[in-house]
């Protein structure tokens, strides 16, 4: 997600962070960038604006322009602000999910993956807060959208509360309440009709099932390839039902991703969580850190570390985080990386989400760099002594010799090593000097 505006922007920031001192005229400019760059993402025009109008007034004081690295604190900058327009004034509240059982309004329009998003968030209530659920569909005109949640209900080990024909949506959310409210559950969540659009019809049903259930939540579910629509949707449904959160979905295909930089400020509502492909598991709470992060090319330290520790052993993530908090990144460390790489699959993924390395990813691609060139990289790592691998600035010409000659290749391939293991303690560093707010602190918790 993000792509485009991420490249976008790192054209911008690189001319900018390459500069010595800045004038106004320089952020001048590269703000007029900016704002191209987030309407090609179909970012609303006024989130647009108001942006690039608070970035310039705290991108302009003598004291950026004056300071040593005035590039880096405009990003710095951009980067809180991203955070900003992302999820408004703090972090949204947990879900309201306690007073079992629970009801979790879920609407939106046919099609925007509403009762997948619905089946994927009770497995990850299940899984994560281990929460006993029950899915409802109220779909009454289309039973193959009831038999769908049936079906993913079995899928994930949830229970789907049982289908009774010709019952109306109102009733079989009165059902679901007494089933979920007998049957000991601590959620139970209403996957209402949608419609191709909004219609008085189905706000009308959607606000009857909403009075009787009276949820503590009510999401929303988008499409997110649908841009400055999906807010558009959302603003319509708030007005007419109240929202409680929005989740976007179809954040894994290459969209604009201008959805979810508007919905906070034109809506009010905050995004809960992400869709991230079809899969079951392909749900991601909503982190506007992690989303800034990844807007910037700075990569995402969060994700990688969370998915390293459905590999890795708890304590060795750990180990691994403590280290980068203090901008540590050695061979050993790189080996590491290099070998939860060939666990966790998907080269590419994981390149694209460690920092700076986003670009690299698609070079990397066009380059053929596959597993085949990871086990080479491991192999030289293996060719060098215990002292070299800790403190890869040991190596001179000679041990370079050395060592490309054990592992059976060239000079050349060793340097390129040397430099990705570079660059990577270098973003390590900066990311540990983030201080309070870092992204690496935030993976901590
Ligand atoms: P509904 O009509 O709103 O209930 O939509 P569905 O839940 O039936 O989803 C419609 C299609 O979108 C299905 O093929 C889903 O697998 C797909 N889908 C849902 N969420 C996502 C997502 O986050 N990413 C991708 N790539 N596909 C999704």
């Amino acid at each position: 997600m993000f792509e485009n505006l991420s490249d976008r922007l790192g054209g911008v920031f690189d001319r900018l962070t390459k500069q010595g001192a800045l004038s106004e005229e320089d952020v001048a400019a590269a703000m007029r960038e900016v704002r191209v760059a987030l309407l090609e993402a179909d970012v609303s025009l006024p989130v647009a604006r108001s942006f690039v109008k608070s970035v310039t007034a705290k991108a302009t004081g003598s004291a950026v322009t004056k300071s040593i690295t005035p590039g880096q604190q405009v990003v710095k900058i951009v980067h809180d602000e991203l955070i900003k327009v992302l999820q408004g004034e703090g972090e949204p509240d947990a879900l309201r999910i306690d007073n079992p059982p629970a009801p979790i309004l879920m609407v939106g329009l046919q099609g925007s993956g509403k009762t997948t998003t619905t089946a994927k968030l009770a497995k990850r209530l299940k899984d994560r807060e281990k929460k006993r659920v029950l899915l409802a569909s109220l779909d009454t005109n289309r039973p193959a959208a009831m038999e769908q949640l049936a079906i993913l209900g079995q899928q994930i080990g949830v229970d789907t509360l049982p289908i009774v024909p010709g019952e109306n949506a109102v009733q079989i959310a009165k059902r679901a309440k007494q089933q979920a409210t007998l049957g000991g559950y601590d959620v139970y969540m209403l996957d209402t009709a949608g419609r191709l659009h909004i219609d008085e019809v189905l706000m009308d049903e959607v606000q009857a099932v909403r009075d009787v259930a009276n949820p503590r939540e009510t999401l929303l579910v988008v499409d997110g390839l649908t841009g400055q629509d999906a807010v558009n949707v959302a603003t319509e449904f708030d007005g007419k039902v109240g929202i409680s959160g929005v989740v976007l979905t179809r954040m894994d295909g290459d969209g604009r991703g201008g959805a979810a930089l508007s919905m906070r400020a034109v809506t009010g509502k905050p995004i809960r969580f992400v869709g991230l492909g079809e899969k079951m598991d392909a749900l991601e709470a909503f982190d506007a850190q992690r989303v800034a992060g990844r807007i910037l090319g700075m990569g995402d330290i969060v994700a990688l570390v969370e998915k390293a520790q459905e590999v890795l052993e708890v304590e060795q993530a750990e180990r691994m985080m403590k280290r980068f908090q203090k901008g540590l990144f050695n061979m050993n460390d790189l080996k590491g990386q290099l070998e939860q790489m060939m666990k966790m699959g998907g080269m590419q993924s994981i390149m694209g989400m460690m920092p700076g390395m986003g670009k690299m990813a698609k070079q990397a691609e066009a380059a053929g760099f596959d597993d085949k060139a990871i086990k080479r990289q491991i192999a030289l790592i293996n060719s060098m002594t215990k002292k070299e691998r800790a403190n890869p600035d040991l190596l001179q010409a000679s041990r370079k010799k050395r060592i490309a000659a054990g592992a059976g290749m060239e000079v050349s391939e060793l340097n390129k090593l040397l430099k990705m293991q570079k660059q990577m303690a270098d973003t390590m560093k900066k990311l540990g000097k983030m201080g309070k707010g870092g992204m690496l602190k935030q993976a901590m918790r």
